[in-house]
């Protein structure tokens, strides 16, 4: 059994990753400090998947913590989720940003020398591009984000390819993820903000459960085919399939390697909504507001590489996303907190 720390490993992706993890015949030991989540996330990761789940409470910047925890449970790797998350929170708490996002990043790899582990997959961000100069985004695209979020991930990025480059950790994957959206199709898993959502998806899905009376869309004067945002949604498990696949890697190829994470198809806020009313047959009410400061237009991701890298594909439509988004939503109308 190879055993993998998994830091984050109660939020969002985590949580779906672990579930992938354990189907595939990895052992995930979790360590999260839980300021966006709650440890009933991986209670429903054991009801789902039979399994114990091994798990602690810990900070990813205590690297004498990290350290200890790894060679106690002789892990092979590491996948790193642990971090912050809200563009717009990045740019009233930059220090914090920089603390988990890079700094977090800096005291795990130096925990990862120490106790001799070498194999690091890292979740990075589509933020990092900025501005399009070009679309779909490849990964040689220009590295312009335009918030600390953005920043604090290529901060991290660019440390990882250094410590790679000089020969210290030999397999580094750096996986850009698109918009995650979705949840597992079990409905006991799925995203739980803390607050009002920042993200569109779940922001729709607590409209159509009731929870907030209609969906403000900022903008509907870009440049799209109907005037609002444009994005490249992904099924969450999809998403998570891609981690297990840059574990399995490692077994036989070595080296640095970044890859975009997305379908490749970019969908309007529009599209989502529409999408949605249907899984759901919940009607939205929407307002139209003005552009949010700092938003793109739009943006999709070009996949390739990691489809060649990692035979990985999004397999999974819109239409798949949201219909587990609402099992998941319409059987936990306030997230794991009823629990
Ligand atoms: P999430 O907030 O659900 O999960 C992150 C987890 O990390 C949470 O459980 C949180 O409690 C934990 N955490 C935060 N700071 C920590 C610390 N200092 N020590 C230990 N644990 C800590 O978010 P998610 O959507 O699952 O995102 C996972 C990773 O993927 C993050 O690094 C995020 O930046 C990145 N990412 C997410 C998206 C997205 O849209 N969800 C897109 C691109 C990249
Ligand atoms: N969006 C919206 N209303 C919301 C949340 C988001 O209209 O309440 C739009 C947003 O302007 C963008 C798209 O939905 O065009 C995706 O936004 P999200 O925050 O989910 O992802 P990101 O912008 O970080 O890629």
């Amino acid at each position: 059994m190879t055993r993998v720390l998994v830091t984050g490993g109660a939020g969002y992706i985590g949580t779906h990753t672990c579930v992938e993890l354990l189907a595939r015949g990895y052992e995930p030991v979790v360590v999260d400090n839980f300021v966006n989540s709650t440890p009933e996330a991986i209670r429903r990761v054991s009801r789902l998947t039979g399994r114990t789940l091994t798990w602690y409470e810990g900070d990813v910047r205590d690297t004498g913590k990290m350290a200890h925890l790894l060679g106690k449970h002789e892990c092979r790797a590491v996948i790193h989720f642990a971090g912050l998350k809200a563009v717009g929170e990045s740019t009233e708490r930059p220090l914090d940003y920089y603390s988990v996002n890079t700094l977090g990043t800096h005291a795990l790899a130096s925990a990862m020398l120490d106790a001799g582990v070498h194999q690091l997959v890292f979740s990075s961000s589509a933020t990092v591009y900025g501005e399009p100069v070009f679309l779909p985004y490849t990964e040689s695209h220009p590295l312009q984000p335009t918030s600390p979020y953005g920043r604090s991930k290529q901060a991290a990025e660019m440390l990882l390819n250094d410590i790679a480059a000089s020969g210290a950790m030999r397999d580094i994957a750096i996986l850009r993820y698109f918009n995650p959206i979705g949840a597992h199709p079990s409905g006991l898993i799925g995203e739980d903000p803390n607050d009002v959502p920042n993200n569109l998806m779940p922001y729709v899905a607590q409209v159509a459960v009731g929870r907030r009376p209609f969906l403000n869309i900022w903008g509907n004067d870009y440049d799209t085919p109907d005037g609002t945002g444009v994005r490249d949604y992904l099924h969450v498990v999809d998403l998570a399939r891609a981690h297990v696949l840059a574990l399995d890697r490692f077994r036989h190829t070595h080296g640095p390697v970044t890859l975009n994470l997305g379908t490749g198809h970019g969908s309007s806020v529009l599209d989502v909504v529409k999408a949605f009313e249907e899984a759901s047959g919940r009607r939205i009410p929407l307002r139209f507001e003005p552009r949010r400061a700092g938003d793109i237009a739009a943006f999709w991701a070009d996949p390739s590489l990691a489809e060649e890298t990692l035979g990985w594909k999004a397999e999974n439509t819109l239409e798949d996303m949201c219909r587990d988004q609402w099992t998941w939503q319409s059987r936990n109308p306030l997230g794991y907190e009823a629990a």
